[in-house]
């Protein structure tokens, strides 16, 4: 038993083939136009179609065209019409189409080139789209190796270009094998909520901007706002830059910026962004290069606390998502808290502890560490003045002898002067570069050392 769509006009043609397909055991649906059409292939690849040519809506070719140019013509067609030309047929042949019925449709005809046209290759499972249809070019490899890195994040995804470019092509490339993908500006007709229902894990592409009214935008941004949480990538396409779209489309400015920030930002230069932005720029760049380790120096610095906590949270998803190891280098500790797994705590250049952040907070062992645990200003603690360190970090030029943490650390020793303590395992997960926790050398291998 096949699936097969019918598109005609003619609710008499729809019904005469429908139960004479029916007859024959197969599945049969029904669509009046080629809107309804559109929105049945989206939903699923039927086995084969019969598409009438002449339809008052949008004609059976253009039709034919929007499915070869979407990447969606992976089924046979056979196109139907009572005037069409010898042109039209060879026009339709051109496209995609596998066969032609004339109207009056006589009954062994239509049950010959049904059965042929089930048997075709075309007939057979659809390959899935994959980046290798796109072809070897250095240009497509380019492409695909762009496109590759873009399927990883799940960020909301505008495309920018010609019409001819085949967006859809490209929003479908975006998406896992087996994931849902719907498309169609129609779409924001239905009800949100059961919308990113149906496309969780997947896909959802609204093909055209420009085309969006004011109450379809509403529901884009409602949408938007929600995707995330149900794991749906939102790709849209426009044909026009983002404040063309605004200024002539009446598109939502606020709604434009959140599906085109890249774009409207692509040619400022980096002292016209945020803190934020930068950051989010930088990481942007690290994950295009593939990087499996990203170190980030001072990542914090220039934000304040609320775009700092969101950055942080941003860094611990990416982290999760791509498996990258993230090496933080701050001065904030509680950055560290926030998303570090270890620490290597460094005093004068050197590393003066190592452990894991739950064992180093919780049991500082370098008196350098207990220090600067002291230091951390606590709103808990009221009335006594914040602890401090005595004396100031080295001059790197001529750093002390001995440990450079000496002449500051309250349990300094007359070794800790001399000989530079090793850094070495206290405990399996644990190293701590300090005289009290080490075997202290003879005097004759300090004076040796020295
Ligand atoms: S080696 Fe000595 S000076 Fe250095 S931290 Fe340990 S006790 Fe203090």
């Amino acid at each position: 038993m096949a699936q097969i769509l019918v598109v005609d006009d003619e609710i008499g043609i729809r019904e005469l083939l429908s139960e004479i397909l029916a007859d024959e055991g197969h599945q049969v649906m029904l669509a009046e136009s080629a809107g309804e059409a559109r929105r049945l292939r989206e939903r699923a690849r039927p086995d084969l179609v019969l598409l009438d040519i002449w339809m008052p809506d949008t004609d059976g070719i253009t039709l034919l065209k929007e499915w070869a140019a979407s990447g969606q013509l992976t089924m046979p067609v056979v196109m139907m019409s009572g005037h069409a030309t010898i042109e039209t047929a060879v026009e339709a042949t051109r496209i995609g189409a596998l066969d032609f019925l004339e109207k009056p449709i006589a009954l062994q005809r239509l049950l010959g080139t049904v059965k042929r046209a089930l048997r075709s290759p075309e007939a057979a499972a659809a390959p899935q789209l994959s980046l290798s249809a796109l072809g070897r070019s250095p240009v497509l490899a380019d492409t695909k190796k762009r496109l590759a890195q873009l399927a990883q994040a799940g960020a909301p995804l505008l495309l920018r270009g010609e019409r001819g470019m085949r967006p859809e092509l490209f929003a479908r490339l975006l998406a896992a094998p087996a994931a849902p993908f719907l498309a169609g500006a129609e779409l924001l007709a239905e009800a949100p909520s059961e919308l990113l229902a149906k496309a969780a894990g997947g896909v959802l592409f609204f093909p055209d901007l420009t085309r969006l009214g004011r109450a379809e935008q509403r529901n884009l941004e409602f949408l938007l706002a929600r995707a995330e949480k149900h794991k749906v990538r939102l790709v849209s396409f426009s044909p026009l830059d983002m404040r063309t779209l605004v200024e002539k489309h009446d598109f939502d400015a606020e709604l434009a910026t959140r599906l085109g920030i890249l774009e409207n930002r692509i040619d400022d230069y980096p002292h016209q962004f945020s803190g934020g932005m930068r950051q989010r720029v930088m990481i942007a760049l690290a994950l295009a290069l593939n990087a499996d380790v990203v170190i980030a120096d001072e990542p914090t610095t220039a934000l304040d606390v609320i775009v700092e906590a969101q950055f942080l949270d941003l860094l611990r998803e990416l982290r999760d998502e791509f498996n990258l190891t993230i090496v933080i280098i701050t001065h904030n500790i509680g950055v560290v808290a926030e998303v570090a797994d270890r620490v290597a705590v460094m005093y004068a250049g050197r590393m003066a502890e190592l452990g894991s952040v739950h064992d180093v907070f919780a049991n500082p062992m370098h008196p350098y560490t207990q220090g600067l645990l002291r230091s951390v200003p606590n709103i808990e603690l009221t009335g006594d003045e914040l602890y401090r360190m005595e004396g100031q970090p080295p001059n790197l030029v001529s750093p002390p002898s001995g440990c450079r943490f000496h002449d500051r650390c309250p349990h300094v020793m007359d070794i800790c002067k001399e000989v530079v303590p090793g850094f070495d395992p206290v405990r399996w997960d644990r190293r701590v570069a300090c005289w009290l926790y080490q075997q202290q050398p003879a005097h004759s291998e300090v004076t040796a050392a020295t």
